[in-house]
């Protein structure tokens, strides 16, 4: 099939125009590359198991992953899942935005959507063209993010584009995406909520919400083979590049030692733009600002993606704290990394 791809925010009329022929596709069962204000979706309708079906094929992804249905006001949470008074709570808080929550799921969702698991993730995006997508389609629309199952998540169109050509009906592109990482998971127990995984909604915000607040283990350890993770997508080898990722934990002194003596002509070094004048002459990669967990969340996709279009067989990286708002910086390093760190000292 022809991939459609079109620009968003040249003009309104054009955008109204655009937007309906991708709502169109949504309701006729096609997928749609939308962007997100955390990665780009790959959108279908959450109502039908057959467009499910084609997300699944479009990403080569395990069909016992369960994806993500996105709303377009928090209240029509109540269309596909049985909510709770925290629910709302934490809507009032944090919605729209890039907060997803697994509650009981209601029979309008068929379980092919949800792995056929008994319960259903909900988000609802505060990215003005999802909105205007879900909104005009009339109905949840299930997306994944918009990569080829195992590789690095896409924050531009043009890294859909890259992965899904000639696999999906259109493309929406609205722009790099703001926040750069998938939106904070989350499953509510009795008296709070588990966090299954990290993102820009923390620890700490949930915490004045939600009373207790747990963080899965399987959010700092990868999950051991044969154990059951309460995510299924927590199993998966994820967000890696065909470049091996080497994770150095030191300090930035060390870490500069330890990169010079050890790198090689294919490699490459990812450093945040305030230290890249310790690296000059070696291949490097931008990697936001050292102080900002922010800044280096929103470039941590796109970096290991250019790693692989400029060949590099191996990227040298800092190991950020797994914590706080590097928690979700974090998480997405030791997947990529399939767990390697170097302790340097
Ligand atoms: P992605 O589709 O790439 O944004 O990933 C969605 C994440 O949410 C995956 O890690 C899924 O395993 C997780 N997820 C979605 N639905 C559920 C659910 N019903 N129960 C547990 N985890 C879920
Ligand atoms: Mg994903």
């Amino acid at each position: 099939m022809t991939t459609e791809y079109v620009k968003l925010g040249v003009n309104p009329e054009t955008d109204a125009a655009h937007i309906a022929r991708a709502a169109e596709i949504i309701r006729d069962g096609g997928l749609v590359g939308m962007p997100t204000e955390t990665v780009y979706g790959l959108g279908a309708s959450a109502f039908s198991a057959e467009a499910a079906g084609k997300i699944y094929a479009a990403k080569g992804r395990p069909s016992d992953n369960p994806l993500i249905v996105h709303v377009s006001e928090p209240a029509e949470a109540e269309n596909i899942a049985y909510v709770s008074p925290l629910y709302y709570k934490l809507a009032a808080a944090f919605m729209p935005g890039p907060l997803t929550v697994i509650m009981p799921k209601k029979d309008t969702v068929p379980s092919s959507v949800t792995g056929g698991l008994a319960s259903v993730a909900v988000r609802c995006p505060s990215h003005k063209y999802a909105r205007a997508l879900i909104r005009a389609a009339g109905v949840p629309i299930a997306a994944p993010s918009a990569n080829r199952s195992g590789s690095p998540s896409p924050t531009t169109a043009q890294h859909v584009l890259a992965d899904m050509d000639g696999r999906i009906e259109m493309i929406l592109d609205g722009g790099p995406c703001e926040i750069g990482l998938e939106s904070t998971v989350i499953k509510l127990t009795d008296d709070g909520c588990i966090i299954l995984r990290p993102g820009a909604v923390t620890e700490i915000m949930l915490a004045r919400v939600c009373g207790t607040v747990e963080i899965a283990r399987a959010v700092t350890d990868p999950a051991e083979a044969g154990e059951k993770p309460l995510s299924p997508g927590m199993k998966y080898k994820h967000y890696a590049p065909r470049a091996e990722v080497v994770l150095v934990e030191a300090s930035d002194d060390v870490f500069e030692m330890y990169v010079k003596a050890n790198i090689a002509p294919s490699e490459a070094v990812a450093v945040p733009d305030d230290l890249a004048h310790r690296f000059v002459g070696l291949s490097t990669l931008s990697a936001g600002q050292t102080a900002s967990a922010t800044a280096q969340s929103h470039s941590l996709f796109a970096l290991l993606r250019r790693a692989d279009e400029i060949g590099c067989s191996r990227i040298y990286m800092k190991l950020p704290p797994a914590s706080g708002e590097y928690l979700a910086l974090y998480n997405r390093l030791i997947r990529a990394s399939g767990g390697k760190i170097v302790h340097v000292t």
